[in-house]
């Protein structure tokens, strides 16, 4: 497993890559936007690791553009920045998720160990499907009507729990167990961020939206 790792500070950058290097993962540690965006155009990643102050520009930008080119792969998100704006900013960019500085490492490799886990013990050889929004779980595709829809690691695991659970409301503390394991904070609105990506990313002209809202419960795929 690859990751790359974008921090500026290089005693933070350098901290984490030992930190992830000793689970065995093969760390690429970059300081610019310029370097990340060559490291990752030369050799493919499993996850990045991105800082958002960076000397040359701003880490958003730079996911931005990865995820419109296609880039597919966990992104977690450490800055300074807290606002909540900013996380949200960031995980409606395509981040999948988000830690705060200062963090401890131990957190930090728990969340990318949990983000990578995510993306390959998910593969079983079989295909879900719910009223033309079709999922194959083997080579990690999603269609709706037959037209391909591009999910992030965590968009796809949520769709997943919906697709096979389909007459079930789904609580807020479940979607957050199985979603995010014990690193989701309750008091964050995630969950609806989540949400509400995937109903744009699926909503049909003049249909309700596929997934609805159970009023102080949580959600149910309609
Ligand atoms: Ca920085």
């Amino acid at each position: 497993m690859k990751i790359l790792v974008v921090e500026d500070e290089r005693k933070v950058g350098k901290f984490i890559e030992n930190a992830l290097s000793e689970q065995a993962y093969t760390v690429r540690h970059v300081t610019t936007c310029a370097s990340a965006r060559d490291a990752l155009a030369e050799s493919p990643y499993d996850a990045v690791v991105l800082d958002l102050g960076l000397p040359d520009g701003d880490g958003l930008h730079l996911l931005r553009t990865w995820r419109d080119a296609g880039f597919n792969e966990p992104v977690l998100i450490l800055s300074a920045r807290d606002a909540v704006a900013d996380r949200i900013r960031g995980l409606n960019l395509g981040a999948d998720d988000y830690l705060p500085k200062p963090f401890s490492v131990d957190e930090l490799v728990a969340r990318v160990r949990s983000l990578l886990r995510r993306q390959t013990t998910g593969q079983r050889a079989t295909v879900i499907e719910h009223k033309g929004v079709r999922l194959d779980l083997l080579s990690r595709m999603a269609e709706c009507d037959g037209q391909p829809v591009e999910l992030t690691t965590r968009e796809f695991a949520l769709l997943e729990l919906f697709l096979q659970n389909p007459r079930r409301v789904l609580t807020r503390t479940l979607i957050a167990e199985k979603i995010w394991d014990a690193s989701y904070d309750l008091e964050t609105n995630l969950i609806d961020v989540y949400v509400r990506r995937l109903r744009r990313k699926f909503e049909r002209p003049g249909a309700p939206p596929f997934i609805k809202t159970i009023r102080g419960t949580g959600y149910q795929l309609a």
